[in-house]
C-alpha cells in the first residue's frame, strides 16, 4: 500500500509545480525576457542615436572651420583687388605698405598679414619668408587658396612674438595619452591664406594673412555655441569643442579645473591611434580629461596633406547615462510592482487548483492507508475540480458503505461457521457418548447371554449336590449328629453357590428377576447390610461411622438395593487393608428440582486416580485379581438407574473415596 501511494504522490507534486510555471512564466520569465530583449535594442538604439546627434555635431563644426577659412581667404583676396591696396602698392617704395597691412589685419581680425614677392621673400615688412607654403605658392601661380598649417615657433616668432608667446602651450600630464618626453608645445596651427597681387612694377606678389589658432578662445567658444546652442541638450549636459596640434589640446572649452581650461592635456592613445595614424573618423564614448564625454574626433590635414590635428565636438554622456538608467529604473521598478501585484494574484488562482488535488490524492492515500471515513470535504468549491471532489467523497460514502456490509457479512458468516462448529462438536461428543453407551450395551448383552447359560449349567450340579446331601443325612439318621457342622458348612456354601447364580442371571437378564418394588427407608435397609460384613470390618480393624438423616423413604426392590449398599461397603473395606474408618450418611437432597435421598459412603482408603474412576463402571473392570469379579459398580449402577437415581464418585489417590448413591423419593 505504501508502495502503490508514493508514485501518486510524484503526479501531485507535479501538478503543482507545473500550474506554478503556469502562473508564474509569463510574469517571471517571458516578461523579464520581452523587457530585457527591448530594453537591450532601446540602449543600443539610445547610444546610436547618441552618435548620430554627435556625429551631426561634429559635421556643424567642420562646416564652421571650413567658413572661417573661406572667409579669411576671401577678406584676403577682397584685400588684394581692393584700390586703397592697389593705390598703396601703386608706388615702387609703398611706403604707406607696413600701415595700411596693420590696419587691414585689425580690420580683419587676422593674427599677421604681409606681401611677399616672387620668391615669397616678405616685402617692405618683416615678416616670414613664405615660398615654400602651398598657399603661397598657389596663390604666387595666380590663383588664391587657404589652408590650415603647421607653423614653427620660429616661423611664428618671425612673424611676431606675440603670436609666438600665444602659441606656447605647457603640456600637461594625461592619463591613457601616448607618452611623452615633451614638455611644452610651441607650435602654432594657423588657418593660411594667400591671394595674389600684381605690383607697381608689374611684379607677381601674394598677399598672405591668417589667423593662429591656438588658445583663439573665441573661435572655440563660437563653434561650442554654434554646435550646443542653448537648450540643445539636456541639462547638466556640456558641450565642448577642442582643436588639437597633433594629439595636443590648443584650444579648447574643456575644463580641467572650474576655471582653468584643459589646454595642454592629450587625446587619449587610442583616439590619437584612430584619427592621427589611421585618419578614421572617430565617433564614440570617449574619456576626455576627467569624464566621460560622447565625442566625435575627425582629423585635419594641412597643405601638405599630412595629418597635423584634430576637431573635437562631444558632450557629457552622464546626464545621458543617468536618464537612461533613470527610465530603466522606472521600468524595472513598474515590473516590480505588476510582478508583486499579479504574482499572488496568480499563485492563488493555481493554489485553487492544485490545493483540491493534492486534497484528493491525499484522501486517496488516507483511505488506501486504511482510514475509510477520510473525505475531501471540498463542498464549498462550485467549478470542475469541486464537483469531481464531490463525486469522489461520492465515490468513497459507497466504498465505505459497501466495506461495511462486506465486514458485517463477514462477522456473521463468521458467528454461523462458529454456530455450526460447536453444533457439530456437541454432536461429536453426543455421537461419542451414544457409542460409549452402544459398546456397553452390546458387551453386557453378551454377557447376558453368556451369564445365563453358565448359571443354567450350575444350577442343575447344584441340585444334584443338594439332593444327593439330603440323601445321605437320611441315610446316616442319627450319626448325622457326628458331622452336623460339617453338613452345615456345605448347606451353606451350597446355598451361597445358588445365591450367586441367581445374582448371575438377575445380573444378566435383570428385567426378569427384578422381584417386587417396595418403599424403603434407606437408613433400614443399610442396617439390615450390616451384620453381613461385620466380620470383615472387624478383620481390617475399621471404625465404622453412621450418620443418618434422611427421613424420605425411597422405591426400589430391597434385596437390590441390600446388594448395591453392600457392593460399595465390601469396595470401601478392601480399599483400607490397613485400616480406617468407613463412613455411610443418609440424607434427603434434591436434584434437578427432583427430590430424593442420597447414600454417601466414604472410606479413608488408597483412592483412585483419575484415569481409574473412568473404567470402574465398566463390567469384568478390577484391580483386584483373586477377589475381584469386577462386576459390583457396573451391576450397582443398572440397578439405580433402572430405578431413576444415579451414581457417582469423588476420589484422590491416598486420601480416599466417597461413593454417592441418589435415589428419587417414592411418591
Ligand atoms: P471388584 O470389587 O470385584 O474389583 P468392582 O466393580 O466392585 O469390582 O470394583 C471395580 C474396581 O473399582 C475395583 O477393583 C477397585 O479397583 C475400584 N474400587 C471400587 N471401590 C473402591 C474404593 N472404595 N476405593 C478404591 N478403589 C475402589
Ligand atoms: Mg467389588
Amino acid at each position: 500500500m505504501a508502495e502503490s501511494s508514493r508514485p501518486q504522490e510524484r503526479p501531485a507534486r507535479s501538478i503543482r509545480f507545473r500550474l506554478l510555471a503556469i502562473a508564474l512564466l509569463p510574469t517571471l520569465v517571458i516578461l523579464p525576457l520581452l523587457l530585457g530583449i527591448a530594453i537591450a535594442r532601446w540602449n543600443a538604439k539610445f547610444d546610436a542615436l547618441l552618435i548620430t546627434k554627435v556625429n551631426g555635431d561634429l559635421t556643424i563644426a567642420h562646416q564652421y572651420l571650413s567658413r572661417i577659412l573661406e572667409n579669411t581667404g576671401e577678406h584676403i583676396q577682397a584685400l588684394a583687388v581692393s584700390a586703397a591696396f592697389r593705390d598703396t602698392v601703386g608706388s615702387s617704395e609703398m611706403p604707406l605698405l607696413p600701415a595700411f597691412l596693420e590696419r587691414s589685419r585689425a580690420k580683419l581680425g587676422l593674427d599677421f598679414l604681409m606681401l611677399v614677392d616672387r620668391q615669397g621673400q616678405p616685402v617692405n615688412t618683416a615678416g616670414l619668408p613664405s615660398g615654400a607654403w602651398p598657399v603661397v605658392a598657389t596663390a604666387l601661380r595666380g590663383t588664391s587658396s587657404t589652408a590650415i598649417d603647421i607653423f614653427s615657433i620660429e616661423q611664428l616668432a618671425a612673424l611676431s612674438p606675440a603670436l609666438a608667446a600665444r602659441a606656447q602651450i605647457e603640456l600637461v600630464e594625461t592619463p591613457n595619452a601616448v607618452p611623452t618626453d615633451r614638455k611644452i608645445e610651441t607650435r602654432g596651427m594657423v588657418v593660411h591664406s594667400a591671394s595674389p597681387v600684381t605690383l607697381a612694377n608689374g611684379e607677381k606678389a601674394a598677399l598672405v594673412g591668417g589667423i593662429l589658432l591656438n588658445q583663439n578662445l573665441v573661435f572655440i567658444d563660437t563653434i561650442n555655441d554654434l554646435v550646443y546652442r542653448e537648450a540643445s541638450l539636456p541639462e547638466g549636459s556640456k558641450g565642448t569643442a577642442t582643436l588639437f596640434v597633433e594629439d595636443v589640446r590648443v584650444s579648447t572649452n574643456v575644463r580641467l579645473f572650474e576655471d582653468r581650461r584643459a589646454l595642454g592635456t592629450r587625446v587619449s592613445a587610442a583616439v590619437r591611434a584612430a584619427v592621427l595614424d589611421e585618419g578614421r573618423t572617430w565617433l564614440d564614448s570617449a574619456f576626455v580629461v576627467n569624464d566621460w564625454y560622447i565625442s566625435a574626433y575627425e582629423p585635419i590635414v594641412d597643405s601638405f596633406g599630412k595629418r597635423v590635428g584634430m576637431l573635437y565636438v562631444g558632450f557629457l554622456e552622464t546626464p545621458f547615462r543617468q536618464a537612461k538608467y533613470a527610465t530603466l529604473l522606472t521600468i524595472v521598478l513598474a515590473f516590480l510592482v505588476v510582478t508583486a501585484i499579479s504574482v499572488p494574484i496568480f499563485l492563488r488562482w493555481a493554489r485553487a487548483i492544485f490545493k483540491p488535488l493534492e486534497r484528493m490524492s491525499d484522501t486517496i492515500t488516507r483511505v488506501e492507508g486504511g482510514n475509510m471515513g477520510a473525505r475531501t470535504e471540498l463542498k464549498a468549491a462550485s467549478d470542475e475540480i469541486g464537483r469531481v471532489a464531490l463525486h469522489l467523497d461520492g465515490l468513497l460514502d459507497q466504498l465505505q458503505q459497501r466495506d461495511r456490509e462486506l465486514r458485517q457479512w463477514n462477522e456473521e458468516l463468521n458467528d454461523r461457521v462458529a454456530e455450526r462448529t460447536s453444533e457439530l462438536e456437541l454432536a461429536n461428543r453426543q455421537i461419542e457418548a451414544t457409542t460409549k453407551q452402544l459398546i456397553m450395551s452390546e458387551k453386557l448383552a453378551a454377557i447376558g447371554q453368556i451369564t445365563a447359560g453358565v448359571a443354567h449349567e450350575i444350577n442343575n450340579p447344584i441340585a444334584v449336590i443338594q439332593g444327593n446331601l439330603d440323601v445321605v443325612r437320611s441315610v446316616l439318621g442319627a450319626r448325622a449328629e457326628e458331622a452336623k457342622v460339617e453338613f452345615r458348612l456345605i448347606d451353606e456354601q451350597i446355598h451361597r453357590i445358588s445365591q450367586i447364580v441367581t445374582k448371575l442371571l438377575q445380573f444378566a437378564k435383570p428385567e426378569e428377576y427384578a422381584g417386587y418394588v417396595e418403599r424403603h427407608a434407606p437408613s433400614n435397609v443399610i442396617s439390615d447390610c450390616l451384620p453381613l460384613v461385620q466380620h470383615l470390618l472387624h478383620k481390617a480393624a475399621i471404625k465404622l461411622v453412621r450418620d443418618d438423616k434422611a427421613t424420605r423413604l425411597v422405591l426400589m426392590n430391597r434385596t437390590e438395593l441390600q446388594q448395591v449398599a453392600i457392593n460399595l461397603i465390601v469396595n470401601a473395606i478392601h480399599a483400607m487393608p490397613k485400616g480406617g474408618s468407613l463412613t455411610i450418611r443418609t440424607l434427603d437432597q434434591d436434584i434437578e428440582a427432583r427430590p430424593g435421598v442420597v447414600i454417601d459412603i466414604t472410606d479413608t482408603g488408597v483412592g483412585m486416580t483419575p484415569e481409574l474412576i473412568g473404567k470402574i463402571f465398566d463390567p469384568f473392570f478390577t484391580t483386584k485379581r483373586q477377589e475381584g469379579t469386577g462386576l459390583g459398580l457396573s451391576i450397582s449402577q443398572r440397578l439405580i438407574s433402572r430405578q431413576g437415581g444415579r451414581i457417582s464418585v469423588q476420589s484422590a489417590p491416598g486420601k480416599g473415596t466417597t461413593f454417592s448413591v441418589w435415589l428419587p423419593e417414592a411418591s
